[in-house]
C-alpha cells in the first residue's frame, strides 16, 4: 500500500476540518469546535493504475492543522515532508483568498513544488447561488482558477456541507502523486 502525508492549511474557520470530516467520515458538523493545534486523521482510496482498469490502494495520513495565527510557527512541522496540500478559502470572504495565496508562496518557497502537489480549494459554494438575492459569493470561480493555472495547482471549489466535489479533491491528487 502507498501512503502520502497531506497538510491542510488556510485561515481559520474556512472548513478546513469539516472538509476532512466530510472525506473520512463522510458527515458533516455545523458547530465544530475550532482546531487547537493540529489533528491526525487517515483515510484510503483506490486510484487506477493502468489502463487496463487495476486498482491500488493509497493511504492519506492527514495533518488538519488550526489557522490562527498563534499556531502558524507550527504549520513547518506538518508541511515539511508532506506530499501534498490542501490550502483552503472561503468563497465567501475575499481575505481567506488572500491568506490563501500567502501559504502558496510559504510553501512554493520553503518546500518547493516539484516534491509538493498543491490543491486550491475553495470551501462553501453551497452559499453561493448566483440567482439569489442573498447570494454570498465572494471570490468569483475564474479569478481562483486563473491563479490556480498561473500557479500550477489544481484547483476545486467544494462544500463541506452538502460534500460537493470533497472526494474529488482526494481522487485527483492521489492520481496526480501516483502518476510522480
Ligand atoms: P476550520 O477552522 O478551517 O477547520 O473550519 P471548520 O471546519 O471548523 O468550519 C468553520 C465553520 O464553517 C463551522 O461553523 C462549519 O460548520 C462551517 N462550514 C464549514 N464548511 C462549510 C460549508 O461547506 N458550507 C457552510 N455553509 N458552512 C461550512
Ligand atoms: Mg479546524
Amino acid at each position: 500500500m502507498f501512503q502520502f502525508k497531506l497538510v491542510l492549511l488556510g485561515d481559520s474557520s474556512v472548513g478546513k476540518s469539516s472538509i476532512v470530516y466530510r472525506f473520512v467520515k463522510n458527515s458533516f458538523d455545523e458547530f465544530r469546535e475550532s482546531t487547537i493545534g493540529a489533528a491526525f486523521l487517515s483515510q484510503t482510496i483506490k486510484v487506477k493504475e493502468s489502463d487496463d482498469g487495476e486498482e491500488t490502494v493509497i493511504k492519506f495520513e492527514i495533518w488538519d492543522t488550526a489557522g490562527q495565527e498563534r499556531y502558524k510557527s507550527l504549520a513547518p512541522m506538518y508541511y515539511r515532508n508532506a506530499n501534498a496540500a490542501l490550502v483552503v478559502y472561503d468563497v465567501t470572504q475575499q481575505d481567506s483568498l488572500v491568506k490563501a495565496q500567502s501559504w502558496v508562496n510559504e510553501l512554493k518557497n520553503k518546500v518547493g513544488d516539484d516534491d509538493l502537489v498543491i490543491c486550491l480549494v475553495g470551501n462553501k459554494v453551497d452559499l453561493c447561488d448566483e440567482d439569489a438575492e442573498d447570494n454570498k459569493r465572494a471570490v468569483g470561480t475564474e479569478e481562483a482558477r486563473s491563479y490556480a493555472n498561473e500557479q500550477n495547482l489544481l484547483f476545486y471549489e467544494v462544500s463541506a456541507k452538502t460534500g460537493l466535489n470533497v472526494q474529488q479533491i482526494f481522487q485527483s491528487i492521489g492520481e496526480k502523486l501516483f502518476e510522480t
